[in-house]
């Protein structure tokens, strides 16, 4: 690297390192921050060498990031921005912490990609989903795939790998390559994880007609957009590899949007010549990520922590959750975004018949949605009330950003 990367680097290490020493979080943004502040080119001077795949997408981004850095290291040590730090800051940090490592995994905000793709020079790109998240500040997910696209274009040679079932990551993933340019369409490989979430994807976002869905096909009725053929599929409790093989998926993450993630990060572990057999055994060692699916034992409850920030990850939430007393909080600080009215895109009927408690800055914005879906629910101050409110056995907390946080730091940072 040149000298004034370096010494950028070396600062940047040291900034994040006193800011845990003095008790400020993991230091990553504060870290890549001054890192770039000296050398605006750091994150490319610190990719350079490194073989890297990008993870992006509105859900899902750090547990696969996290299942893909598992696989991956069967080839050698992984640099990965493991704790959620997923703007280029973060990675900056991630890289420079990290220090020479033959690979890297990085989680990407969706906002950032474009960025992160010039900077970084990856050899692989995972795209997840797209759906609407943080009404008051996010990107409308028609005009986010946009921006993919237009990224991908000018990276005609980063490999891709992309979610079959979601048309708006289809067509973001396949731009129209242009001979007369000299561009050609990337190459992508394809994998199913499912779609529970429909609500921003009827529209084709090519030609704007309707699209139909039947039996896992999607279509659109106007244009040839439809769903590809994925090399890459869950099968039962296991993951269909493009060769045909079956591998069982034993994993400590609940839930089919979890075999969906471990699909992912085998498809992009392969991009690296990972052989899936090599990697299955890995994924399994993945217990909680950053306090998500984390259980504690307490007073006699068992508690379980699920992490959902937006209608999409909502409905997964339910999908996961055990049929159990259930503690939902939500608040709306910076981090959560500002504006609650997502609320009612969430079909919150699948907890009717279970005993269910609300906390939280916006407990009330939970009150009255419950309310409006018929189902009744106790308002409880805090969190050592709702332990106390329910029997003993298993407690399911379904909380958004920050009030997961806050249930985490009441477990003591569980991780
Ligand atoms: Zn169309």
């Amino acid at each position: 690297m040149p000298m004034r990367a370096k010494v950028a680097s070396s600062v940047s290490r040291t900034a994040a390192a006193l800011s845990r020493a003095a008790g400020r979080g993991d230091g990553s943004v504060i870290g890549g921050w001054i890192g770039l502040k000296i050398d605006p080119d750091l994150l490319a001077h610190l990719s350079a060498g490194r073989a890297i795949a990008l993870v992006s997408g509105t859900n899902g981004k750090t547990t696969t990031t996290r299942l893909t850095t598992a696989a991956v290291g069967v080839l050698g040590r992984v640099a990965s921005n493991a704790f959620g730090a997923n703007m280029p800051t973060g990675h900056t940090s991630a890289l420079a912490k990290a220090g020479s490592t033959p690979y890297a995994v990085l989680e990407v905000d969706e906002h950032y990609l474009a960025q992160v793709l010039e900077a970084t020079e990856p050899h692989v790109v995972a795209l997840l989903n797209l759906s609407r998240d943080q009404l008051d500040r996010a990107k409308e997910v028609a005009m986010m795939a946009q921006l993919w696209r237009a990224a991908l274009v000018r990276h005609p040679r980063v490999r891709v790998v992309a979610n079959a079932d979601d048309p708006m990551v289809v067509w973001a993933a396949t731009p129209p390559g242009d001979p007369a340019q000299g561009h050609v369409p990337p190459h992508v490989t394809w994998f199913s994880a499912g779609q529970r979430w429909h609500d921003d994807s009827w529209v084709c976002p090519e030609c704007g007609s309707t699209i139909q869905r039947s039996g896992g096909q999607w279509w659109c009725t106007g244009c040839p957009l439809r769903r590809p053929e994925p090399q890459w599929t869950v099968e039962d409790d296991g993951v269909l590899d493009p060769t045909g093989a079956w591998h069982k998926i034993q994993l400590q993450l609940p839930g089919t949007v979890n075999l969906g993630n471990a699909a992912t990060a085998l498809a992009v572990a392969a991009e690296f010549g990972v052989r899936p057999v090599d990697a299955v055994s890995r994924l399994g060692t993945v217990t909680s990520v950053a306090g998500r699916y984390a259980q504690v034992d307490r007073d006699g409850r068992n508690i379980r922590l699920l992490l959902a920030k937006n209608p999409a990850s909502w409905l997964e939430a339910f999908d996961m959750a055990d049929v159990a007393p259930t503690l939902l909080s939500i608040n709306a600080r910076d981090p959560d975004g500002l504006d609650t009215s997502w609320l009612f895109d969430v079909d919150f009927s699948p907890l009717a018949g279970r005993q269910v408690l609300i906390t939280g800055d916006r407990a009330y914005d939970l009150a009255v949605r419950l309310d409006v879906n018929g189902v009744p629910f106790r308002h409880v101050r805090t969190f050592d009330e709702a332990v106390r409110a329910v029997p003993p056995g298993r407690l399911e907390v379904i909380a958004n950003y920050t009030a997961f946080q806050d249930i985490r730091a009441e477990l003591d940072r569980v991780n």
